[in-house]
């Protein structure tokens, strides 16, 4: 059975990051790429707000720069999905991961960046318009729709932040939700009813994205009367939670209510010994591109510190 320092599981840019900082200090890291090789970002256009891109750049680009960068140094980039994981509870053993339900190899330390997918309501048009007016994250889109009319659905803290948000760039912002009240805190409660440009509208569900080139207006039906109407946007913003992909490590870490991995406080360790998670997997609060990088180099750092007690 092949056997390694370091296995990182995923291909965003905390997996990148983590990639990039352990093949420099030569921990000949490989990595999974899993389902969808590059993450969340390859399903944006283009990304304004990484640093060191003045001019914006393409999410495939991006990633593919990363990748690049993490292959200069030798990390060993493989295709392919672990599809189970046997972690050891030994200081300085190996664990052992299933790839593809097949081969198993074994590795001392692992580096989860998995990341999470953000629910959609399901809708054809909502896959049609997907980077054409529909985003599931206002705080990576939100900009270009600066001066025009935007929907938001759910009623969550995401959902509100991401309201508040879009309200100071956007002339009007709707807020559409399913029941007869907000789940998020109070406190954004507060903000999102005391702002003038944000109207919820209670009771709604979103029954279709209407348009051509892009998404131009926004039927929807009140739960309640029945009642259909449009609602003129042209951004689309889905904000009805994440789901982190944590499924194949139930059991083996600690996990909140909704899967989100536990870290201990200001590092990516998990309660195995050796076992690290950065990037949105275990980040339900910020879930940005550069917050999962930054989270990438820590889980390097930590892999490189832990290994060098047993070398
Ligand atoms: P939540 O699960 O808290 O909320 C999801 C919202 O979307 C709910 O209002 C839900 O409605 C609605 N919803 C779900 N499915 C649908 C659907 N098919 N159609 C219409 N509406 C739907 O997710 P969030 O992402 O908002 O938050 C996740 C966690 O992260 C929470 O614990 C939250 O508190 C936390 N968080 C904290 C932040 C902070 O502290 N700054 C910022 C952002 C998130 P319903 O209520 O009817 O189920």
């Amino acid at each position: 059975m092949e056997q390694h320092n370091l296995v990182i599981i995923g291909s965003g840019p905390a997996g990148y990051t983590a990639a990039i900082y352990a093949a420099r200090a030569d921990l000949k890291p490989i990595m999974y790429v899993g389902l969808q090789p590059g993450g969340q970002l390859t399903t944006t256009t283009e990304v304004d707000n990484f640093p060191g891109y003045p001019q914006g750049v393409d999410g495939n680009q991006l990633m593919e720069d990363l990748k690049n960068q993490a292959e200069r140094f030798g990390t060993d980039v493989r295709w392919g999905m672990i599809t189970q994981v046997e972690f050891s509870d030994t200081p300085g053993g190996f664990h052992t991961l299933t790839v593809d339900e097949t081969t198993q190899i074994q590795a001392q330390t692992v580096v989860i960046a998995t990341g999470a997918t953000a629910k959609y309501l399901g809708l054809p048009s909502e896959e049609k318009f997907m980077g054409h007016g529909v985003s599931a994250c206002a705080v990576c889109d939100g900009f270009f729709y600066k001066g025009q009319e935007v929907v938001i659905v759910g009623g969550g803290d995401t959902a509100a932040e991401e309201a508040s948000y879009l309200a100071k760039l956007c002339p009007k912002v709707t807020m559409l939700v399913r029941k007869g009240e907000l789940r998020a805190s109070k406190a954004m409660q507060n903000r999102i009813l005391s702002t003038p440009n944000i109207e919820v509208r209670w009771h709604t569900e979103t029954l279709e994205l209407l348009g051509n080139e892009g998404v131009e207006a926004v039927k929807v039906r009140n739960l309640q009367t029945g009642v259909e109407d449009v609602i003129p946007a042209t951004g689309f913003f889905v904000a009805i939670g994440h789901k982190p992909n944590t499924d194949i490590f139930k059991g083996q870490l600690d996990m909140d209510e909704v899967g989100y991995l536990q870290v201990q406080p200001g590092s990516t360790k998990t309660r195995k010994p050796g076992v690290f998670a950065a990037g949105d997997v275990a980040d339900k609060v910020y879930r940005q591109a550069i917050s999962a990088a930054g989270t990438g180099c820590m889980s390097a750092l930590d892999a490189e510190r832990y290994l060098a007690e047993f070398h």
